[in-house]
């Protein structure tokens, strides 16, 4: 197998893991994840530990600090890792000591944010969760999307709710406080009576974070082939823009701030000051930042100015391409400095706060009324951008038409 040799970088301050296994194929996911290959587990992770010594092996040695984030926050971001997936808690806790030793000659642990996904319905006890903190995991973010029993059947999950509770709890008696739960919205069969159930339980859970995404009926999964067969139906999008609309209300009632179109965060004192609340996820806001980072594992992606990063796919492809090639990648596309504009204008106005004119200058060495300045009048007097002397962000009318505002910046 032939792979594009990998760039040279200097040090990155964020790192995104992929764990591509799964228990069961949920009926809506098009993720690069696969069933029945636990017995891969070990050959994986090895295969992840030789690829980040490779990484390791290519970075320039006197790295520049990146500032990205300190034109929007004041302040840097702290480095991350994230175990994404998949489903990272399908792994043994041996399997996370291996790669966060790995990981640390790239981003040491004790500073860093460092989330992993988990699934209810795997083994998720409080003695495992604890194992994770005392590796040095300071953030759990659990894939809980409905708390419906009958829904979650339907969607193919492999956990009910009380799974789904039972796991939160034992997440907050393993210490800790930093918690996210993923929640799905627009689903087959959820009524807005349901959803408003839902969303309500959230508050009371008094959850750190949370992030809450509407349905996208990716075309190659068994959800979409029932939907379009009309076996199943799901709300129309009046319907769904109403289960979003009663998510703004009901979250912000109940002490949380959105920060970003899908997020919010539980309000601290000391959050108003701030242009995103202290909850945050500090990986996820890397991306929005479109800040470099390093993607390793199956399919993962990666952003190495000027170019972006993807891996081999499929899980003994990765394994035997790491062997031959030490980094596995599948494709590396080169980014103008157009394409770099764009991305941090599309990613950075998902933040309530918008993108800084500084962030705009520091990152991309371009000014923003020099690269678009007619598109950016145009649409504020359309009404669906805002400006100051400091950022550009949407407003609420351009929320709704995000993908709208998106378009013109590409
Ligand atoms: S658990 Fe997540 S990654 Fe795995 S199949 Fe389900 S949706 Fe996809």
């Amino acid at each position: 197998m032939s792979t594009p040799p990998p760039p040279r970088y200097a040090a990155v301050r964020h790192l995104y893991l992929h764990i591509p296994f799964c228990a069961r194929r949920c009926a809506y996911c098009d993720f690069n994840t696969y069933a029945n290959l636990e017995h891969r587990i070990a050959a994986y992770v090895a295969a992840l530990c030789d690829e980040l010594a490779a990484w390791r092996a290519l970075a320039d040695p006197a790295p520049p600090l990146q500032r990205v984030a300190r034109a929007l926050m004041r302040a840097d971001l702290p480095p991350t890792i994230f175990f994404g997936g998949g489903t990272p808690s399908l792994l043994p806790l041996s399997a996370f000591e291996r790669i966060l030793a790995a990981s640390d000659a790239l981003i040491p642990r004790q500073h860093a944010e460092i989330t992993v996904e988990c699934n209810p319905g795997t083994p998720l006890s409080r003695d495992y969760l604890a194992g994770l903190r005392s590796l040095g995991v300071n953030r759990i973010s659990i894939g809980v999307q409905t708390l419906d029993d009958r829904i979650l059947r339907v969607l193919g999950r492999t956990h009910t709710a009380a799974d789904a509770r039972a796991a939160y709890d034992a997440a907050v008696q393993a210490g800790f406080d930093r918690i996210n739960v993923d929640f799905i919205f627009g689903l087959p069969g959820q009524t807005p009576e349901s959803w408003l159930a839902t969303l309500h339980t959230l508050v009371e859970w008094q959850v750190d974070h949370c992030s809450l995404y509407s349905l996208i009926l990716e075309p190659s999964t068994p959800l979409a082939a029932q939907v379009t067969g009309g076996r199943i139906t799901v709300p129309d999008d009046d319907d769904t823009g109403a289960m979003y609309e009663a998510a703004l209300d009901i979250l912000a009632a109940g002490g949380y701030t959105q920060y970003e179109i899908s997020n919010w965060a539980r309000r601290l004192p000391g959050d108003a000051a701030r242009l995103v609340p202290a909850n945050a996820c500090h990986h996820n806001l890397a991306y929005w930042l479109n800040a470099d980072y390093l993607g390793a594992g199956a399919g993962a992606h990666g952003h190495i100015p000027p170019y972006r990063t993807s891996h081999v796919l499929a899980v003994d492809d990765y394994i035997a391409a790491v062997r031959e090639h030490g980094i596995p990648l599948a494709d590396l596309v080169p980014l103008t400095g157009r394409d770099l504009f764009a991305e941090t204008m599309f990613m950075g106005l998902r933040l309530n706060a918008g993108v800084s004119l500084a962030h705009i200058r520091e990152r991309c060495g371009v000014a923003l009324d020099a690269i678009a300045g007619e598109t950016v009048a145009e649409l504020v007097a359309a009404g669906l951008l805002e400006r100051d002397a400091h950022a550009v962000r949407l407003t609420d009318r351009g929320r709704m038409f995000g993908n709208q505002v998106f378009a013109h910046f590409v």
